[in-house]
């Protein structure tokens, strides 16, 4: 039986609701229709914590720092954070995300760019993650920055074999990657094209100028992409609200349906199924249990068939 009426007692009108059957196999087909969310969280307290947080907050996917995100000192793994790294990966897909400092637009005018990039990417191989979010950096003059993102790249695909995650922009001052043009030049450049992916963050989307509140925006935005780059090449979400206007330029993420973005937007991204077979990682701002609340928003927007089947 896939339908059955449920009487609310407040109120009898209810719809009928579709239920779904206990059947595990079913709720693993369905999880493939929808996507899989979760969030950005710390790795400081080791990566069982992380996995123990993560499942208390219902993630079906986590994206973690590898080391401290304003440092350049150096790190090593212990064998043991090893093991429980992969501990966790057998549980939900992660990301890794480059730190903040290696600017990949200037690797040719500090060493340290390409080397605090390379850091991280063997810090990746050792655990056994092959999925890394990078920002384009910063440049005033575009095209030698453009360049400079391309040669970094292209060192690390020739040496590593990772899969790199290429992250939009807000366009906040010299920033690299607002719009499609700047991402596609990018993209041009990369020899090893097979292992680049794209990373939309839906904020800094906003803030760069896209209103995507406006259906329209948002698939015109993103059939020009894939027209680009070709079908397949968006590899992940960053679902955040933005505490700015669009077009602000001004890198503000914020809680789900409670900033400029609005929670129609998410509702219409997390049921469309183009992109099902993704993940979607919040990188909401850690206040109090908000990242509690922001699941449950999330989750939330889900069409009854699929919340039903998460409960
Ligand atoms: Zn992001």
């Amino acid at each position: 039986m896939w339908v059955r009426e449920t009487v609310d007692r407040k109120n009898r009108r209810q719809k009928p609701v579709p239920a779904v059957p206990d059947c595990s196999l079913f709720t693993v087909l369905l999880r493939r229709l929808i996507l899989k969310i979760g969030f950005h969280l710390s790795i400081s307290n080791g990566f069982d914590q992380t996995l123990k947080h993560a499942k208390s907050l219902r993630c079906e996917t986590v994206q973690i720092f590898l080391k401290n995100p304003r440092s350049w000192e150096k790190k090593k793994w212990k064998d043991e954070d090893i093991s429980a790294f992969q501990r966790l990966q057998r549980e939900m897909a992660v990301f890794g995300h480059l730190s903040y400092l290696p600017n990949l637009a200037k690797i040719d005018e500090n060493e340290r760019n390409l080397h605090g990039f390379v850091h991280e990417v063997k810090l990746c191989r050792d655990l056994g993650l092959d999925r890394l979010v990078v920002h384009l950096g910063s440049r005033a003059d575009k095209t030698k920055g453009i360049t400079a993102i391309a040669r970094g790249i292209n060192y690390v695909l020739e040496r590593y074999d990772i899969k790199q995650f290429l992250e939009n922009s807000s366009g906040q001052g010299a920033s690299i990657g607002k719009d499609n043009e700047e991402i596609t030049m990018v993209y041009e450049k990369i020899d090893r094209k097979e292992n680049i992916f794209i990373c939309i963050d839906t904020a800094h989307l906003f803030e760069a100028g896209h209103n995507i509140k406006i259906k329209k925006v948002w698939n015109v935005f993103i059939d020009d992409l894939e027209e680009r780059l070709g079908k397949g090449k968006i590899g992940l979400f960053h679902l955040n609200d933005s505490r700015t206007l669009s077009g602000s330029h001004v890198d503000r993420h914020w809680h789900i349906g409670k900033g400029e973005i609005g929670i129609n937007f998410f509702r219409f991204l997390v049921n469309n199924k183009r992109f099902a077979h993704l993940e979607g990682v919040m990188e909401t701002p850690k206040m109090g249990n908000m990242d509690k609340e922001n699941m449950r928003t999330m989750r939330s927007l889900l069409s009854p068939l699929m919340s039903r089947s998460l409960a």
